[in-house]
């Protein structure tokens, strides 16, 4: 196989985190340059690294436009010759970002998401493995076609599908529904199955941005603090009970929410579908999609919030997104 070139793009997160003498805690510091000097291995990869040091941030306070600047950046280094990408960010938000990176790039090379969980303070940080296995995963002719990826504890986890699961472990990224899509030992990749057909759309344009509210049902709850998030939001997903049911007192609040703006009917389980027609009581799924709201399908409420974000910006009409749901959250 020839050198492959990989672009390498550091955001920050507990994998680039050391001790901050003022507060005692850990914060960001690292730059893309130190995190590469802490995996040695790479040098015996036949891979050139393009190293860019893109953010610096915790990555709760990642936002579209950073996620634009960086989607912008990714597709350049592909258009001047990189076989794959990696970035290196926070765990919290992997899971969005690199939906909303999957969703926006629709060439071939992969994009490989990673992050730590163990700062490089701790005992056996894990940060300079996954920076390990990310390249070899970007590097890989095997991901050739698979979009974006997240790769932590040497698994290999569908952007669409991955979940963070736990808050501290470092086995914390799992794809409850369907499994990694494979997994890397001695440095190579390992497909479990076919690469599945994926949804892209292009990049917004446009730059207007989109306020879309995400509001989870929970017992008890009569619906006003619904109604006030209603108002303010360009687009409404709603994480509902089970496979999407809602209090009652919600069906007229989404009923008249879903005539002003899309609204899309997701589960707040993160694992499964929303059904179509099983139930029919008020404020069941069934009732909910007769009433105008989008099935959100198999995409947990975190990505169906980013892609109706993107089809908002996209300025897409209500049936484009319903149909746009229909393909990308079968
Ligand atoms: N709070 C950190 C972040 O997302 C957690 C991590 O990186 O694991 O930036």
């Amino acid at each position: 196989m020839d050198t492959r070139t990989v672009a390498v793009f550091s955001l920050g997160g507990t994998i680039a985190m050391t001790t901050d003498p003022v507060t005692g805690g850990v914060v960001p510091a690292l730059s893309a340059h130190d995190l590469l000097a802490a995996v040695p291995a790479l040098q015996h990869l036949d891979v050139d690294l393009r190293v860019h040091d893109f953010r610096n941030v915790p990555s709760a306070s990642l936002g579209f436009d950073d996620l634009d600047a960086l989607t912008e950046a990714l597709a350049d280094a592909f258009r001047t010759g990189c076989d794959g990408a990696v970035v290196t960010q926070g765990t919290d938000t992997i899971e969005e970002t690199a939906y909303l990176l999957d969703l926006l790039l629709p060439g071939d090379q992969p994009v490989v998401v990673t992050g730590a969980m163990r700062n490089p303070t701790l005992p056996g940080p894990d940060g300079p493995a996954n920076i390990h296995a990310a390249v070899i995963a970007a590097a890989a002719p095997e991901l050739t076609g698979a979009g974006t990826v997240v790769v932590l504890g040497d698994e290999i986890h569908a952007a669409r599908t991955v979940r963070k699961s736990h808050s501290t472990s470092p086995a914390a990224f799992t794809s409850p529904a369907t499994g990694p899509l494979g997994r890397i030992h001695e440095g190579r990749v390992h497909l479990h199955a076919p690469l599945a057909a994926r949804t892209t759309f292009t990049r917004p344009t446009t730059g207007a941005a989109a306020r879309v509210g995400l509001y989870t049902a929970t017992l008890g709850d009569d619906g006003t603090l619904l109604a006030a998030m209603a108002e303010a939001c360009d687009g409404l997903v709603v994480a509902a009970f089970g496979v999407g049911h809602v209090p009652e007192g919600f069906v007229g609040i989404l009923e008249r929410a879903a005539s002003r703006i899309p609204v899309v009917l997701a589960s707040r389980i993160g694992n499964g579908p929303v059904l179509r027609g099983t139930y029919g009581f008020p404020g069941s799924e069934k009732d909910l999609l007769a009433r105008g709201l989008i099935r959100a399908g198999h995409l947990d409420a975190h990505k169906a919030r980013l892609l109706l974000h993107t089809l908002l910006r996209q300025g897409r009409t209500p049936a484009e997104i319903t149909a746009a749901f229909a393909t990308a959250a079968h």
